[in-house]
């Protein structure tokens, strides 16, 4: 299915600050994961009437510097108004939010970011940049449509939300999923989240098909389960309107163990919330100097740190492109370079092994055990011929599950490299004597010379040394061919 010209795709993306220390609100840490259900909570988080929240400097902060990175227009005004709705994710019956109206601006507006897609650029037009509290999170048994109960777990609640939302400029699965490991890279460099914490993005995807109403689905929590959410929803578009069906506007739920979207509910309109001003709350005055000074503390973001990967450490672009997708993968390659100062080479061996291995295993570089230390004395004991490279894509598998050093590893199962003459030649004299055929097609064929030559590196289990195996082959077969 082609979906270039037919699909709209708009996001709405949240991101837990993680990196703060408190809430949005009140002094509870933002720390909550892990802990005993409604442990982490106070009367501001839990909205006790007469509480007075109190904002976070350090998340308008972040907020502004997003806005920065993303190109927006930072408004000079800014406030939070009161989302009134009944549901019990927010004790307090209404959600504290920035609101567009008459008056009043989120605190970002406008703005892009570029995706590369295959090798083209493409622009993502940002329509704008808030900052609102996250709810309680609910608790289902199974599916939710099935669950016979809902559990509320307020810790959440209160945790400073930074909400993204694009215009529907993308146009594609694999798009929404390029455009969010981007933010989610650009957010890490700015420092203001750690994306691999479960739950810190979440992604709300509307989608249309050939004009189409929208369909806004709820709540996704990672980059796979939004590329599948979106794939589905829009094969189930198209065949409605195949089939001459009206798709209607509503909100439905992903559900990642039977890989389907099901209705929620039909889209409330937005004079539902009831949106007034929160009296609590003065409104935000943001002057260009503070900007200013915020700009100052900027740091490198993605797309320059990969043209400084490409001049400073000669590596091509879409390796450097890459390799800047995730933070922790950039920042591991820098460490491992300065190391073992070889960046071509260690690149190769990220790009092409490390990142398999990691994908097979469905991991993270945060997750797997691997440090930048561990692969660079891997390179080395390639480089000095201790193991051949073979070897060292063998023992990959187990360094990133265990952290174990790569000697240690090489030691305890006996692969350091053979480069011991008498033992090599022991061995191309039983392949010689195993392979009397082959041994005369070699005095004439190289195909057969090379067949020999794995033969005797398979006997080795790979160990080899090639040099010198290559070399005793060699004269292994002058003297056969002096005595015929
Ligand atoms: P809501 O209040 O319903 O969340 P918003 O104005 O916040 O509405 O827009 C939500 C998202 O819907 C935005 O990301 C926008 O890009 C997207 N969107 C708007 N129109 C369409 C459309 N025709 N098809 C797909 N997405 C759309
Ligand atoms: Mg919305
Ligand atoms: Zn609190």
């Amino acid at each position: 299915m082609s979906f270039e010209e037919n699909v709209l795709i708009g996001l709405e993306v949240h991101c837990q600050l993680t990196n703060l220390k408190t809430k949005l609100f009140c002094g509870c840490s933002s720390d909550y994961r892990g802990k005993e259900p409604n442990s982490n909570v106070c009367v501001i988080c839990l909205g006790h009437p007469g509480s007075l929240p109190k904002p976070n400097k350090g998340a308008i902060e972040y907020a502004i510097m997003t806005g920065l990175a993303l190109n927006s227009t930072i408004n000079s005004r800014t406030s939070f108004y009161r989302k009134n709705y009944f549901y019990v994710d927010m004790s307090k019956n209404f959600q504290i939010s920035m609101y567009e109206t008459n008056g009043s601006a989120a605190i970002c507006t406008g703005g892009y970011l570029d995706i590369n897609v295959g090798a083209k650029k493409k622009r993502i037009r940002i329509t704008r940049i808030q900052l609102e509290e996250d709810p309680a999170k609910l608790v289902h048994i199974g599916p939710i449509d099935l669950s016979p109960y809902t559990l509320v777990d307020y810790n959440r609640a209160g945790m400073a939300l930074l909400e993204v939302v694009t215009e529907p400029d993308l146009s594609s699965p694999r798009e929404a999923r390029v455009f969010l490991q981007k933010l989610r890279s650009i957010l890490e460099h700015i420092g203001a989240f750690d994306g691999g914490l479960e739950g810190a993005m979440r992604c709300d995807a509307n989608v249309s098909v050939e004009g189409g109403a929208r369909v806004e689905i709820k709540n996704i929590s990672s980059f796979k389960e939004v590329e599948r959410a979106l794939s589905y929803e829009i094969s189930r578009q198209a065949a409605m309107i195949k089939k001459g069906e009206r798709v209607v506007r509503e909100t439905r739920h992903w559900d990642e163990i039977r890989k389907v979207t099901i209705s929620l509910r039909e889209k409330e309109e937005e004079y539902d919330y009831r949106y007034f001003p929160e009296p609590d709350i003065v409104p935000l005055h943001i002057t260009p100097d503070y900007v200013e000074q915020i700009r100052a503390k900027m740091p490198e973001l993605p797309d320059a740190r990969a043209d400084r990967f490409v001049k400073e450490y000669g590596i091509p672009a879409y390796d450097a492109q890459v390799l800047t997708s995730e933070k922790a993968l950039a920042d591991f390659f820098e460490e491992c370079v300065r190391i073992y100062r070889d960046p071509k080479t260690v690149s190769n061996w990220i790009m092409s092994d490390l990142l398999g291995v990691l994908h097979e295993k469905g991991m993270e570089i945060q997750e797997s055990k691997i440090t930048p230390k561990a692969l660079a004395e891997m390179l080395q004991l390639i480089k000095e011929g201790t193991i051949s490279g073979k070897i060292g894509k063998i023992i990959l598998p187990e360094i990133v599950e265990t952290g174990k050093m790569p000697s240690q590893v090489v030691k305890e199962k006996g692969m350091e490299r053979i480069a011991d003459r008498e033992i090599i030649e022991r061995v191309v004299e039983e392949v010689f004597a195993e392979n009397i055929k082959a041994v005369d097609d070699a005095l004439t064929d190289s195909n057969a010379v090379n067949y020999l030559i794995g033969q005797v590196m398979r006997k080795t289990k790979a160990k080899g040394d090639p040099k010198l195996v290559n070399e005793i082959v060699r004269e292994r077969l002058e003297r056969v061919k002096k005595r015929r």
